[in-house]
């Protein structure tokens, strides 16, 4: 098990598959983009497939999450589905994307065996998207997302980042239109994680901001009695169910007591947090010659001095200097 000194053990892993974007969302990156990881530093298909394997069948993850970057943008994705797919135990399996290419791709990752996919839209408005994103692809969202849907990578989440003066005021329209669409909407403060350093917390729109503006057209009734257990989101069903929505407050309500989750990075370092600010290096140990019981000490290692909070609130509290695109958000 991969269990920390404050008795928590993480079973959800979420692999970034590439550092690279085809959006470049403000609160993420910056326009012209970043250094992107060299090839040879990206971990390989199977590097990815045998680091995944150690997990599921040592260190008792059971839940698998590929993200990125745009985790689309990585050739080889369908693959590499495919092969942890066919893991014994198999662990459940999804995506977090922008939706671009989904459109074209969703039945093949459904049929590879991919469960479910989290697709982030933060606004309804094409003008909008295109400030937001830098990138006039809105259309190519919402194709995305009708495709998730029509090929069964349900319940289909679709996460929403609020800016002040850009989206802020479309957290009652979001929840319309995804109730209409059958999608489970789940609102993510903005965290201080993108590249340019310019995340400022008078500046962000707050779990509190987002109930009180969804609570002007909707009824919300908290669904779990305040326990979310590992779950990020905090989670309220409308208007008497049994549609619902989340929002995920890491911000000014962190969940870092419950949290379950360790990362890997695209060129194979473990995270134990977003906000860490250290890694360990399995792709040093694989490549050169590691026995899948030794790298899985050093996963194991790595997780046991998992700290007890990511300390957003600590006044020594320090930006990590990867950003939120090459961690893996
Ligand atoms: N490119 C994919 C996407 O956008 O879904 C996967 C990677 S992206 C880093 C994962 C999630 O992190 C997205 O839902 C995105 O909106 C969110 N995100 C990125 N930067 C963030 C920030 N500074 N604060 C909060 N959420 C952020
Ligand atoms: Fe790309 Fe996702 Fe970051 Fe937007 S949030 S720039 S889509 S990695």
């Amino acid at each position: 098990m991969l269990i920390d000194t404050h008795g928590r053990v993480a079973t959800d892993l979420r692999v970034s598959l590439t550092d690279r974007c085809n959006l470049r969302c403000t609160y993420c990156m910056p326009e012209e983009g970043l250094r992107w990881l060299a090839r040879p530093e990206l971990l390989t298909d199977d590097e990815i497939v045998r680091l995944v394997g150690i997990a599921v069948t040592t260190l008792g993850v059971e839940e698998v999450r590929f993200t990125g970057g745009e985790p689309l943008l990585r050739p080889g994705l369908t693959g590499i589905v495919a092969r942890v797919a066919a893991l014994a135990p198999r662990p459940r399996m999804s995506l977090t994307t922008n939706g671009i290419g989904l459109g074209r791709t969703a039945a093949a990752l459904r049929e590879a065996g991919l469960d479910r996919v989290n697709v982030s839209l933060d606004t309804l408005r094409p003008g909008v998207f295109r400030t937001l994103t830098r990138r006039d692809r809105h259309q190519d969202v919402l194709d995305g997302l009708a495709a998730a849907r029509a090929a069964g990578l349900t319940p289909v989440k679709v996460n929403a980042v609020l800016m002040p003066g850009l989206n802020a005021d479309e957290a009652p329209d979001l929840l319309a239109w995804a109730l209409e669409q059958g999608y489970e909407l789940r609102f993510i403060e903005q965290m201080p994680l993108d590249a340019q350093h310019g995340w400022k917390r008078e500046g962000m729109v707050t779990a509190g901001d987002i109930l009180a503006a969804l609570r002007t057209r909707f009824e919300l009734t908290p669904e779990d009695s305040g326990e979310r257990g590992s779950a990020p989101a905090e989670r309220w069903t409308v208007d008497g169910g049994p549609h619902r929505v989340g929002v995920i407050a890491s911000v000014t309500r962190p969940f870092c007591a419950a949290c379950d989750r360790t990362r890997l990075t695209a060129d194979g370092q473990v995270r134990t947090c977003l906000f860490a600010r250290e890694e360990t290096d399995l792709r040093g140990a694989l490549r050169s010659g590691a026995t899948d019981e030794e790298i899985a000490a050093l996963w194991r290692g790595a997780m046991w001095g998992k700290k007890a909070g990511a300390g957003l609130d600590d006044p020594s509290f320090v930006q990590p200097d990867r950003p939120m695109s090459s961690i893996g958000g």
